[in-house]
């Protein structure tokens, strides 16, 4: 379709006028469009040659509008650091409705009226992070939301020591409803009110088998529970840290929101925090599933005017199992073995497995991807010559042998499975970085690139080819900072 012939809903507006603004978007200097994506133009079906018209980087920069759009910023609370926030909101986020099922929002379009001290401007380096990594996790099979395009401009922001050049991300998503936001009606005057509309128009969007069911509120809960634990036994299996898991950060749909100081876990280490703010390592790679559930238990007391919070309380007691299976199954399939027709979770060699990671020093993904390549157990060279100290693997490899001639399963039974899940290319913070610089300087190409990497991690990308090497020692395992 064309641009001019999309046509969006605008579901959210049954909702009590306080708790979202309409606005306009604040446009940004001499826009210019820094990619587009293909695979989310066919979500919505928009023709993608539109995206390089001049009306679309007036779309893109909320100076067009949609037929029947009406855009608004809405209003959330949430818990910063274990901190209660009564209100945040999108503070530089603006929703111009729904496309088959997918909401889109601008990052970056000005202030609105929850943005406090902060401009409402997201700058390049964070909309190139998110655009990449939010694609490479749909990739992987993780659950995310999705990005169509992001513009650059001549409008500039102040971060840290630098004036960087404001950019907008168009993203997508069945839902940006968030766990603050049902913290913050909760909070509200109307609040047992409010929460039976939120709570509906969540189950409406993105539980639909629920709509006319006994309890329906407690089994929205129950759905989410099961959705947050496998999303976060994919986080864990694949080395990705989130970095702010703030309960305002944490989807109502289950899906990886609002991309920060994220990384892919470059050399493995189980206490890794990629957050330069998380001084505690509240958020560290190996807190993830314990603070999920904590997100989940600040949702149940959310809940409580509209759900017996008792009951609530007593399915949480299934997250960790069901993390645990999940994360399990996964890792045995990273391993190319058949934890089902084995009758074993193999537990135990998964757990010698992180430990001889970790005391080897060796990229987590990489020793996947290589572990798929190898055909005996006589030559583990491509795996040994990238670790720093061999024998912790040289030991692990003895384990997994006696385990594999136990499950008699061969090497390309092994490999058959391996290479479903153990991508060739995984986007790492560095890369994202060269992305970057070269962007700063008007060469959007690398961006592009990444992007069809992050789009087709298990394929050859020959010109690419260093990306799937371990991370140069120098970029491993940096910490980020949130200002974006
Ligand atoms: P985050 O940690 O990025 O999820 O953001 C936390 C809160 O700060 C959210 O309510 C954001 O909308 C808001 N925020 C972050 N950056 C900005 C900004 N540049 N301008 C206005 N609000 C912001
Ligand atoms: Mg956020
Ligand atoms: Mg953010």
């Amino acid at each position: 379709m064309k641009l001019n012939d999309l046509k969006v809903d605008m579901d959210y507006f049954h909702m009590d006028t306080k708790l979202y603004e309409k606005l306009k978007a604040t446009p940004l200097k001499n826009p210019k469009l820094v990619s587009f994506n293909k695979q989310a133009c066919d979500l919505i079906d928009l023709d993608y040659t539109e995206c390089e018209s001049k009306e679309f980087l007036e779309f893109m920069n909320g100076v067009k509008s949609l037929e029947n759009q009406d855009s608004f910023s809405m209003v959330y609370a949430g818990h910063q650091f274990g901190y209660f926030v009564p209100q945040l909101g999108d503070g530089r986020a603006i929703n111009l409705g729904k496309i088959n099922s997918w909401q889109l929002q601008t990052k970056g379009s000005g202030p609105t009226k929850y943005s406090r001290q902060g401009d409402g401007r997201a700058v390049l380096r964070s909309s190139i992070r998110e655009y990449i990594m939010s694609e490479a996790m749909h990739a992987l099979n993780i659950p995310t939301t999705r990005a169509l395009a992001i513009i650059d401009s001549d409008t500039f922001a102040h971060r840290e020591w630098e004036k960087e050049s404001c950019s907008i991300v168009m993203r997508m998503s069945p839902s940006w409803i968030r766990i603050g936001t049902f913290e913050f009606f909760a909070n509200t005057q109307n609040s047992k009110e409010n929460l039976i509309k939120l709570a509906d128009y969540v189950i409406e969007q993105n539980y639909p088998h629920l709509k006319d069911v006994d309890k329906k509120y407690e089994k929205m809960f129950y759905s989410l529970v099961d959705k947050t634990a496998s999303m976060l036994a994919k986080w864990q299996a694949y080395g990705f840290m989130h970095g702010v898991m703030n309960t305002d950060n944490f989807s109502m749909a289950g899906l990886t929101i609002d991309y920060g100081p994220f990384a892919f876990m470059d050399y493995f280490d189980k206490n890794s925090i990629c957050n330069h703010t998380d001084a505690e390592g509240r958020y560290s790679y190996n807190n993830q599933p314990y603070v999920a559930r904590w997100n989940l238990i600040v949702l149940a007391n959310a809940l409580k005017e509209i759900c017996d919070e008792e009951k609530l309380l007593e399915y949480m007691k299934t997250f960790l199992p069901q993390h645990e299976n999940v994360y399990l199954e996964l890792m045995n399939q990273k391993l190319g073995l058949n934890a089902a027709k084995s009758g074993s979770s193999n537990l135990d060699l998964i757990l010698e497995l992180l430990g001889a990671l970790e005391s080897s020093k060796i990229d987590y993904n990489v020793f996947f991807h290589r572990l798929s390549s190898i055909n005996s157990f006589d030559d583990l060279s491509s795996i040994l010559d990238i670790s720093v100290f061999q024998e912790p693997l040289k030991d692990w490899f003895d384990s997994y042998k006696v385990v594999c001639e136990k499950q008699e399963n061969n090497f390309e039974q092994r490999i058959e499975i391996m290479k479903e899940v153990n991508p060739k290319y995984i986007i790492k913070n560095y890369m994202l970085q060269e992305a970057i610089e070269l962007a700063h300087e008007g060469d959007y190409s690398l961006v592009n690139d990444l992007l069809k990497i992050a789009q087709n991690p298990f394929d050859e990308h020959e010109e690419f080819d260093r990306y799937s090497k371990p991370t140069p020692m120098e970029f491993a395992n940096i910490k980020l900072s949130c200002s974006s």
